[in-house]
């Protein structure tokens, strides 16, 4: 390596941003000289608490970049381009060669193949600029849906709730948050969301979306042949890695999408590698914050001659949506062979506990809590 590196990072989303933090907090000698290509034309900002902007919190209190006169940021220049023989990446503005490259390009939403899903008034719910365009929309419009009933659909129909919608949600699963929690749970779940006035259509597909007489979205059609008015629709349905760039580049990639990177975060090419979102890790993407901070810390560390691997994902999840405790630790759904569940409803409370234990009872494996999640932090530090 010759006295300065060029490394070159794509995306300055909250991992890529962290990475570059990490990086420059250890490289005391300067070694890398750093260049961030960013697609989006603001820096990092806290996309964990991206709905606190329906709640009056500005794009400047959600950001996360400080300025570093080390690294060069380039906002709204997307990476278009990776030329692995010349070792360099491409933009619509010129090129930028790199000894070492950090993919960080996150995820994007998945939008199923329905009729109508590209009508005016249908968003997604990723960025500021998603939801500066949902408020804009929801101007003078009474109806709004979401489609998908996981942890991100309910914290759209939350904030269509907030911009005073009528608010749907339609989820192909039997239950609201089929990943986090069990069917008790979902189903207590969907009380408090009924409650709040959010309609709940669960177990059915959409299965096209129509416009109204101005050409924008008016009314969501089901598989089970009921239909629901919607003038602004949110799809939240899933994301999908973005690793567009990796693959033209010929890197090879996890089984279900994402540039495929070994413990140590690198690619099948020794100077790439990747955080956050797009990576899979041994195969595995992880669609939350912490795994992807961890990864930026070992790529910071391996980039300095450290030997830091990636510990593994933690996937409990505490949250309070639309006002509702939900929590998930462990062996939520109870998959280990020869597991016992104790669960727990009290109608009277609205609470709902189910805890997974080994097959001799003696040790917690993992649980769902909803309605009261004051026990998770003593619970989850009792797993195993
Ligand atoms: C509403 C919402 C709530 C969430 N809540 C939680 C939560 O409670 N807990 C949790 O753990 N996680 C949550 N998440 C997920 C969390 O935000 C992500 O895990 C995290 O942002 C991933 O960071 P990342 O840097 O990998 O991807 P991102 O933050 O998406 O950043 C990737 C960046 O790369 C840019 N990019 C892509 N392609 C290119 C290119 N070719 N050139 C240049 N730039 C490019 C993108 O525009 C983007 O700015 C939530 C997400 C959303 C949307």
């Amino acid at each position: 390596m010759s006295e300065r590196s060029d490394l070159v990072v794509i995306g300055n989303g909250m991992v890529g941003q962290r990475f570059v933090e990490a990086l420059r907090a250890r490289d005391q000698q300067r070694r890398w000289r750093v260049t961030v290509l960013a697609e989006e034309d603001r820096p990092a900002y806290d996309r964990v608490r991206l709905s606190a902007f329906f709640d009056g919190v500005s794009a400047e209190e959600l950001n996360l970049h400080t300025p570093d006169e080390g690294v060069e940021l380039r906002l709204g220049e997307p990476a278009v381009g990776i030329d692995r023989a010349r070792r360099v990446v491409t933009t619509a503005a010129g090129e930028y060669p790199y000894d070492a490259l950090v993919l960080a390009t996150g995820s994007y939403p998945f939008v199923p193949p329905v009729d109508g899903a590209d009508l005016p008034g249908v968003f997604v719910y990723r960025t500021l600029d998603d939801l500066g365009a949902i408020r804009e929309h929801a101007r003078g419009r009474r109806t709004g849906a979401v489609i998908g009933g996981g942890l991100l659909g309910l914290e759209a129909a939350n904030a269509l709730r907030l911009l005073g919608l009528t608010t749907h949600v339609v989820e192909f699963a039997p239950r609201l948050m089929p990943v986090q929690v069990d069917e008790a749970g979902g189903a207590m779940l969907r009380r408090y969301v009924e409650e709040l006035g959010v309609a709940t259509h669960l177990g059915v597909a959409t299965s096209a979306l129509h416009p109204g007489p101005d050409g924008t979205v008016a009314a969501l059609e089901l598989s089970d042949g009921g239909t629901v008015d919607a003038e602004l629709v949110v799809v939240a349905a899933g994301i999908r890695p973005r690793d567009e760039l990796a693959r033209a580049a010929g890197l090879t990639l996890g089984p279900r999408g994402g540039v495929l990177v070994d413990a140590a975060c690198r690619s099948d090419d020794e100077r790439i590698w990747a955080v956050g979102e797009c990576a899979a890790v041994d195969g595995t993407c992880h669609g939350l914050v912490a795994p992807g901070y961890a990864m930026a810390e070992v790529v910071a560390d391996r980039l300095l001659g450290g030997s830091a691997t990636f510990p593994g994902a933690d996937t409990a999840t505490k949250l309070k949506l639309l006002g509702v405790d939900v929590a998930s630790f462990g062996d939520a759904h109870g998959v280990t062979p020869g597991c016992l569940d104790v669960t727990f409803t009290d109608p009277a409370t609205r609470t709902y506990a189910k805890l997974v234990l080994s097959d001799d009872a003696r040790t917690l494996l993992g649980g769902v809590l909803v309605g009261d999640a004051s026990a998770y932090p003593t619970l989850r530090a009792s797993v195993g």
